[in-house]
């Protein structure tokens, strides 16, 4: 309880529920968590409302994906900047998970829904902080993730979710002079060297397992076992922890892979037995290409961007 507000309370003997209505603090439920809004200007409406909307649809999209909500509390801290969009979002574990970002103060509801890094920094809260030669699996699974978790809560296309993968991912391949992901500390490699390894680990698990498992599958259980963005860990626990879960080594390989050396795969071909084709600016699914099923078990397309399926 803040003094400043029992102190009102005390001199003007104003009702408290208009008092607590006016704090700029609020506590939203979202899957069983406690999330608490802290505005670092408070807000008029409608503005307000919007940022506890976007806050909860982006919570809902995370926790869909992960089956729960990454940490039982979470503190987000808002920041406004003239003009609109979404920016400067930072996720931290240190002294209790919590995230900070900066929305536009002009933003509509419009422009909330298009932002990702809202989901972004959310998604970081369900990974182990991992030595900083690492970094690319934290903004790799952050990367990856946001698009289909924002897909599968209805928030954007199945479609759309893939444009993002099929135009950001190429950024990841190794230029000439990188060495493995644990030794190019680049944007590129970083970002998107990181979500293509989420990519190829998805794929890779799901053929194995007849589609049966997938890359979630080992992400559910690194978090269940604690592996949240509060705890340090070693890398290789947590792989093993996803490998134990979906029964097929494929995180360890991959790591081998593409942790000390250059990996190259050929995209094209990837795009092509995913059945997942760009036209014209635009995506378009090939239901007959070998890997279809897969496709779908990832990023399962809906009839409209606003038409989420219950799961
Ligand atoms: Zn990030």
């Amino acid at each position: 309880m803040h003094r400043l507000f029992l102190l009102l309370v005390a001199i003007a003997g104003i009702a408290p529920a208009v008092l607590a209505a006016a704090t700029p603090d609020e506590r939203l439920q979202v899957a069983g968590a406690t999330i608490t809004v802290v505005f670092v200007t408070p807000p008029g409406e409608p503005l307000r409302q919007l940022v506890l909307d976007w806050v909860t649809a982006s919570a809902g999209a995370v926790a869909l994906y992960y089956g729960q909500y990454p940490v039982p509390q979470v503190e987000i801290r808002i920041d406004f900047h003239s003009g609109r969009g979404v920016r400067s979002g930072r996720a931290s574990g240190w002294r209790g998970a919590h995230i900070t970002i900066s929305a536009g103060a002009a933003n509509t509801a419009r422009d909330f829904a298009a932002d990702w890094m809202m989901t972004h920094e959310m998604i970081h809260l369900a990974f182990p902080s991992v030595a900083e030669r690492h970094h690319w699996i934290e903004e790799g699974i952050s990367v990856y993730v946001e698009p289909i978790a924002r897909a599968r809560a209805g928030i954007i296309s199945a479609e759309d979710a893939w444009k993002d993968l099929v135009e950001g991912v190429p950024q990841g391949l190794p230029e000439a002079g990188d060495r493995g992901l644990d030794f190019t500390p680049t944007w590129g490699r970083t970002y998107w060297g990181g979500a293509l390894f989420c990519l190829l680990a998805d794929v890779e698990i799901r053929r194995r397992t007849g589609n049966r498992q997938g890359l979630q599958d080992a992400l559910r259980a690194i978090l269940r076992a604690g592996g949240t963005i509060e705890n340090d860990w070693d890398l290789r626990r947590a792989f093993e922890i996803g490998d134990r879960a979906t029964g097929v080594p494929v995180l360890r390989e991959l790591y081998e892979k593409m942790g000390a050396a250059t990996y190259a795969p050929d995209l094209a071909a990837l795009w092509r037995e995913l059945g997942i084709e760009p036209h014209a600016g635009r995506i378009v699914f090939n239901d007959r290409a070998p890997q279809a099923s897969i496709r779908d078990a990832i990023d399962p397309p809906r009839k409209s961007a606003r038409d989420p399926v219950g799961q």
